[in-house]
C-alpha cells in the first residue's frame, strides 16, 4: 500500500489549486472559505475561464494565476486590474504553479490528460497534492508511482470512492485486504433498454441522478467510464492487483466504497454525496475538521440497493478492464480515446454507442508500448486521438 503523509494538523497550507474554476475547484474554494485560518492560496489556475480565475483572484489575492490556453492569457491580464499577480500561460505555467517552493499543497483539479504533466511536476517537487484529477493516475500511475517512492512527495485522494478506501484502509496492513468494492451510481442510464442507446441526447447524459459534476466525468459517468478509469485509479493508488478490485453498482450513492478484510470483516464508507467531505479530508488529513457538510438522515434513508454492473450494456467498464490488464500504454490509449470521443459527443457529432465503440477501436488498432516513459504516454495519447479523428472521417492534425 501507498504510505500516506501525516501533515501538521495546525499551520496554514500554502495552495495552488489547479483547475480552480471547475466543478472540484470551486469546491475546494467553497472549502477554504470555511477555514481562511488554515490556508493561504498561494496560486490558481485554469483552462480558459478567465473571468472566473479573475473573480477568483479579487477574493482570495493568490500571488500566481496560470491559464492553459495561451489564447485567454491577454484576456486575463486585462481582467486582473492588480499588477501584482504574476500570470503564467500553458503547460509549462501550469507545471510552475504546481511546483512554487512556497507551494505545500497543491490540489489537482485539471479535467483530463492535461492535468498530469503539473501533478508529475509536483510530486517531483516533495509536494503534497491532493488529487481528483484521475487521469494522471489511468495515463501514468507507474510513473506516479516512481515519483512517489523516490521522493518525499504525497498523494491524498479526492475522488469520493477512493477517499472512502482510503479511509477503511486506515490503520489496517494491506497484507489483510482481500477485496476493494468500489460503488457505482449506474448513471442516469441504468434502468434504460439498451435498444434506445442511439437515441440519447446530451442533455439526458448530463443530467446525472446524484451529482453535479464537470461535463466531462459526467457523460463519463452515464457510459461507466468513469467507474473503469477508478478501477486503474484504485490500482495504483492503493497498489492493488486488478482482480482485488470490484465494481458493484448502487443506484443511491450512499455507500462510497469498501474494503473486505481476510477475517470476512468489511469497512464502508457512508455520507451524503457531496464532494466538499472528500476535497476537505484530502486537506484536513489526519484531522478531521468540524464542518457544516449535510448529515446523512438514517430515517429517511430508506434502503441502499447493489447490483452487478451489465458490461455488455456498459462496454466501457470492460474496455478499462481491458487495458488495465494489457498494462503499458494502453490505459493512456483508453483515456485519450475516451477524452476525444466525449468530446465529440458533447458537440452532438455522435451518437452515446459511439463512445465505447471508438475507445474499443482505438484499443485494438494503436500500438502498445510497454513500460513507457513520459514521452510514449504523450505519444500514445496523441495517436490515439488521431486515430480517432480518421476513424470519425475528419481530417487529423
Ligand atoms: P470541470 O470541467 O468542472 O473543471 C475542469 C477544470 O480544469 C476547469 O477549471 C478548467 O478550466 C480546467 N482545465 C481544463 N483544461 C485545462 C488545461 N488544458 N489547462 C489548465 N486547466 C484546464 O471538471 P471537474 O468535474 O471539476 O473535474 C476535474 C477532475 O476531477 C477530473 O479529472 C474529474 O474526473 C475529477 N473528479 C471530479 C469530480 C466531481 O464531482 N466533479 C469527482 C471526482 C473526480
Ligand atoms: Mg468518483
Amino acid at each position: 500500500m501507498t504510505s500516506f503523509p501525516t501533515p501538521s494538523p495546525d499551520a496554514p497550507r500554502s495552495l495552488s489549486i489547479l483547475g480552480a474554476t471547475g466543478s472540484i475547484g470551486t469546491q475546494t474554494l467553497e472549502v477554504v472559505r470555511l477555514f481562511p485560518d488554515q490556508f493561504d492560496v498561494h496560486a490558481l489556475a485554469c483552462g480558459g475561464n478567465v473571468e472566473l480565475l479573475a473573480e477568483q483572484a479579487r477574493e482570495f489575492q493568490p500571488e500566481h494565476v496560470a491559464v492553459g490556453d495561451a489564447e485567454r492569457a491577454d484576456d486575463l491580464r486585462a481582467a486582473l486590474d492588480d499588477g501584482s499577480v504574476t500570470v503564467h500561460v500553458g503547460e509549462e505555467g501550469l507545471c510552475r504553479v504546481a511546483t512554487h517552493p512556497t507551494v505545500d499543497v497543491v490540489v489537482g483539479a485539471v479535467v483530463g490528460f492535461a492535468g498530469l504533466a503539473p501533478v508529475l511536476a509536483a510530486l517531483r517537487e516533495d509536494k503534497q497534492v491532493a488529487l481528483a484529477n484521475k487521469e494522471t493516475l489511468v495515463v501514468a500511475g507507474p510513473l506516479v508511482q516512481a515519483a512517489l517512492a523516490e521522493g518525499e512527495g504525497n498523494l491524498l485522494p479526492v475522488d469520493s470512492e477512493h477517499s472512502a478506501i482510503f479511509q477503511c484502509l486506515s490503520g489496517e496492513s494491506s497484507d489483510n485486504v482481500e477485496q476493494v468494492v468500489l460503488t457505482a451510481s449506474g448513471g442516469p442510464f441504468r434502468t434504460r433498454s439498451a435498444d434506445t442507446f442511439d437515441a440519447i441526447t446530451v442533455d439526458e447524459a448530463l443530467d446525472h441522478p446524484n451529482w453535479s459534476m464537470g461535463a466531462k466525468i459526467t457523460i463519463d459517468s452515464a457510459t461507466m467510464m468513469n467507474k473503469g478509469l477508478e478501477v486503474i485509479e484504485a490500482r495504483w493508488l492503493f497498489d492493488l492487483a486488478p482482480e482485488e478490485i470490484e465494481v458493484l453498482v448502487h443506484p443511491q450513492s450512499i455507500v462510497h466504497s469498501m474494503v473486505s478484510f481476510r477475517d470476512g470483516a468489511v469497512k464502508a464508507q457512508l455520507g451524503v454525496p457531496d464532494m466538499k467531505v472528500p476535497i476537505q479530508y484530502a486537506l484536513s488529513y489526519p484531522a478531521r475538521w468540524p464542518a457544516p457538510h449535510e448529515r446523512l438522515d438514517w430515517t429517511t434513508l430508506g434502503r441502499l440497493d447493489f447490483e452487478t454492473p451489465d458490461l455488455n450494456k456498459f462496454p466501457c467498464l470492460r474496455h478499462a478492464y481491458d487495458a488495465l490488464e494489457r498494462g503499458g500504454s494502453a490505459p493512456a490509449v483508453l483515456n485519450a480515446a475516451n477524452e476525444a470521443a466525449v468530446d465529440q459527443f458533447l458537440r452532438e457529432r455522435i451518437s452515446f454507442p459511439d463512445i465505447p465503440r471508438l475507445v474499443g477501436e482505438a484499443l485494438a488498432s494503436v500500438p502498445i508500448v510497454s513500460d513507457p516513459v513520459l514521452d510514449d504516454l504523450y505519444a500514445a495519447d496523441a495517436r490515439s486521438r488521431k486515430h480517432v479523428q480518421e476513424l470519425l472521417g475528419a481530417p487529423s492534425n
